[in-house]
């Protein structure tokens, strides 16, 4: 017995729900009439269990159920293991045209995305303790909760999963998957729309949580270091201390982005339905206020499903991999993706507050090298630093912070624009036909082995006239 089918994908638009892996590669489909006979189907071998679990191979570990079912003959292309020890593998085969899968791409990747794995993770904290840290917060003098949070650092130990600084698991399952779809096509390359606008190679975007008045003002200062480098960038406000209108003005009128930063600096907002239906009209309020796009939650706490639900364009509430919040773990991906209509900008470099003070780096070194790994990755770079005493306010961390400008300004072919710019994009790239013009094509190709897909940006694709 075959299993639903995975990735069958020519659904451009329609009521039905679109596979989440194919809206991220957006692979550009032949004219119909090129398909002489009937093509390889990609396809999950058999009933798949009822639960998630790990698969696991070499390096990379996906969530998701598997199916169990032995594929005799055919090709192996890539072999799993479970947590019982037992094995299964994806594999090809021509004569029955299928290309046999142990999983679903699709599942795995919104497992990620949606940190389904947390649900079997006893890292962090639980709920009820989250909540009385915050109840106690006040009267904990700040050396003391840093002194907390290093300790539980000390005694975990970085998790196996997310990496940290940086996990590629998406990147990893989006060349699976375009190398499954090219080979079941029987082709070597196919056009795909491109990441970014243009050609440009990955995108970097700037964002500061502002978490005290105080803080507002030092945004000033910020804006124009970062304004000498060729940047804008968003500032989050919190609600909690009084935004001085001049400064908003001061920051917009230049080209920077106001964002939201809730409405109390706590757990509230996720820590129970009742309490987000409560808060929601009141975010709405101040984003059109504040003319704000965009959201990030207080110390990063969420629930996933509920950032579809948030009155604004985009989130950037999730980290690709932050094992040193309150609220551990990370989406692994190094691209935005949708939370229902929602776009989410994952944010992709450590926290100012993680590498300094949690830290103790005394430089900008891994910043810069993990910007350098992520636009390897074609990916988009975020930044998430604050503006405050403690954090950028302070001189040697604020210097720390031009070394990145200047490493920023100085790589090549790398659009800059403001989160919300990168959140229309990604709504504008996900819903492009083939003929638009405003989203060019890149080229996927395969070679011979899993681990060789590439994608190649539109100056060095080929088959794309020059704009
Ligand atoms: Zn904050």
């Amino acid at each position: 017995m075959m299993g639903q089918m995975a990735g069958s994908g020519t659904q451009q638009s329609g009521a039905r729900e679109r596979d989440p892996l194919e809206r991220l590669l957006g692979l550009v489909e032949p004219p119909a009439d090129s398909a002489d006979g009937e093509s390889t189907r990609l396809q999950v071998a058999g009933r798949r269990d009822d639960l998630p679990t790990w698969l696991v191979s070499e390096e990379w570990r996906l969530y998701a159920r598997p199916s169990r079912e032995m594929v005799t003959g055919g090709r192996e292309i890539v072999r799993f293991e479970l947590p019982d020890r037992t094995a299964v593998s994806a594999s090809i085969d021509p004569a029955r045209k299928a290309f046999f899968l142990p999983f679903s791409p699709a599942e795995a990747y919104s497992n990620y995305i949606a940190e389904q794995w947390t649900a079997n993770s006893r890292r962090g904290l639980s709920p009820g303790l989250l909540n009385a840290f915050y109840r106690g917060k006040r009267f904990i003098p700040r050396k003391a909760q840093i002194h907390g949070r290093r300790l539980l650092i000390r005694r975990q130990g970085l998790p196996d999963f997310p990496r940290w600084p940086l996990d590629t698991s998406v990147a990893r399952l989006l060349r699976f998957y375009a190398y499954a779809r090219l080979l079941a096509r029987g082709e070597s390359e196919a056009e795909f729309r491109w990441f970014w606008p243009e050609r440009y190679k990955a995108a970097v975007i700037l964002t500061h949580d502002v978490e005290t008045g105080e803080g507002l003002r030092l945004a000033v200062e910020l804006a124009d270091l970062e304004q000498e480098y060729g940047f804008r960038s968003s500032f989050n406000l919190g609600a909690w201390y009084d935004a001085d209108s001049g400064i908003l003005r001061d920051l917009t009128q230049r080209g920077f982005e106001i964002g939201l930063h809730g409405l109390r600096h706590d757990r509230s907002l996720f820590s129970s339905r009742a309490a987000f239906e409560a808060q929601r009209p009141q975010l709405r309020e101040m984003a059109e206020r504040l003319g704000a796009e965009g959201f990030r939650s207080p110390a990063t706490y969420r629930v996933f499903e509920w950032l579809g639900e948030l009155p604004v364009s985009y989130d950037c509430s999730i980290p690709h991999s932050d094992p040193f919040e309150p609220q551990p773990g990370g989406c692994c991906s190094v691209w935005p993706f949708f939370v229902g209509e929602v776009v989410e900008l994952p944010y992709t470099l450590p926290q100012d507050y993680t590498l300094f003070t949690l830290l103790g780096n005394r430089s900008a070194e891994l910043w810069i090298r993990q910007t350098e790994a992520v636009v390897k990755e074609h990916g988009l770079v975020q930044a998430l630093t604050h503006p405050d005493p403690g954090y950028l306010g302070d001189r040697d961390k604020r210097d720390r912070y031009r070394d990145l400008l200047v490493a920023l300004s100085e790589l090549e072919a790398i659009w800059k624009p403001l989160p919300r710019e990168v959140a229309a994009w990604w709504k504008l790239r996900d819903g492009a036909e083939a003929d638009n013009s405003e989203v060019s094509h890149g080229v996927v190709r395969i070679g011979e082995g899993v681990d060789e897909v590439e994608f190649e940006p539109p100056s060095l694709a080929a088959k794309v006239p020059p704009a």
